[in-house]
């Protein structure tokens, strides 16, 4: 184990490559993940109605993270383990089920390539170290929850949750920040969001966003705390005001239909995690300068 750990330490490309590995098999995971979390969530809820209005629940075959078998939507085919392997069986299988040549979407091996990339830059950016580790389950996280509420509008406390304790953890031994700027990171990034909700609600009527976005924002501040959420802030308004107005520019995208702000939250997180601190520097340098 010790040295695995020197080898890993003392060999960085090695290191990388298998955080880059890893990133792609965890990629091929978190595919089920996007489809499947918010389907169980609807059981769930469906349950519970079931439960408050008197009714004996109904009994769903299981359906969770593993059970059932992956298999073709199109004709049921159950996909093997040589079929699932990250990308390459994408190409090999030139994108269609190899039973029925329904085509498969081309989502699963982009948030694999995606997973694999970020997860070999985190492994660069950060070196063996429990730094890296953490990047790495904070990347994971955030990527799932972009495609989930891009495909939902919803951002399950399944996810944001845990990963804002987990922040906090990470931070007692100051990983990122230290634990008082990350407790304010929960607690400020929260009732901003939370802020701007009411402000927007009271003087609109319409709900801008929902409340998995404050859970973001808040898990954000307990892994970077709360000087990074400004940037975060700002990037993903930035990058939303752009993505939301070619939307309702090119695609005659109605003004009305939601824009999940999540995956925009998310892209900032992402962004402040790497690159944060340098581009709060040079912000605070040009401020500085006469
Ligand atoms: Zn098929």
């Amino acid at each position: 184990m010790t040295s695995l750990a020197q080898l890993l330490q003392s060999e960085p490309t090695f290191f990388i490559v298998l955080c880059g590995i890893i990133g792609l098999m965890v990629g091929s995971f978190l595919n089920v993940v996007i489809h499947r979390l918010p389907k169980m969530m609807e059981i769930e809820w469906q349950a519970q109605c079931a439960e408050l209005n008197g009714q004996t629940p109904k009994d769903t075959p299981r359906y969770n993270l593993l059970a059932p078998r992956s298999a073709c939507p199109h004709c049921g085919h159950l996909i093997s383990a040589a079929e699932n392997i990250p990308i390459l069986s994408y190409l090999l299988l030139r994108g269609k089920c190899k039973d029925c040549r329904a085509a498969i979407s081309a989502r699963y091996p982009v948030v694999e390539g995606v997973c694999g990339l970020l997860s070999a830059y985190a492994a660069w950016h950060f070196g063996f170290g429990l730094a890296a580790f953490a990047a790495l389950l904070l990347v994971w996280a955030l990527l799932a929850l972009t495609c989930i509420d891009f495909d939902t509008q919803l951002l399950p406390d399944d996810i944001t949750l845990p990963l804002l304790w987990l922040g906090l953890l990470f931070n007692l031994s100051g990983t990122f920040v230290d634990l008082y700027s990350a407790v304010l990171g929960v607690v400020v990034g929260y009732l901003t969001l939370w802020s701007i909700y009411w402000l927007f609600k009271l003087t609109t009527g319409k709900e801008g966003m929902g409340f998995g976005d404050f859970k973001l924002l808040a898990a954000i501040g307990a892994w970077l705390g709360w000087q990074m959420l400004p940037l975060v802030i700002l990037l993903s308004s930035l990058v939303g005001a752009v993505v939301g107005l070619t939307l309702i520019v090119a695609l005659k995208h109605g003004r009305n239909i939601p824009i999940p702000f999540g995956p925009y939250l998310a892209g900032g997180g992402l962004i402040a995690l790497f690159w944060g601190q340098a581009l709060t520097q040079s912000y605070l340098q040009l401020l500085a300068a006469p």
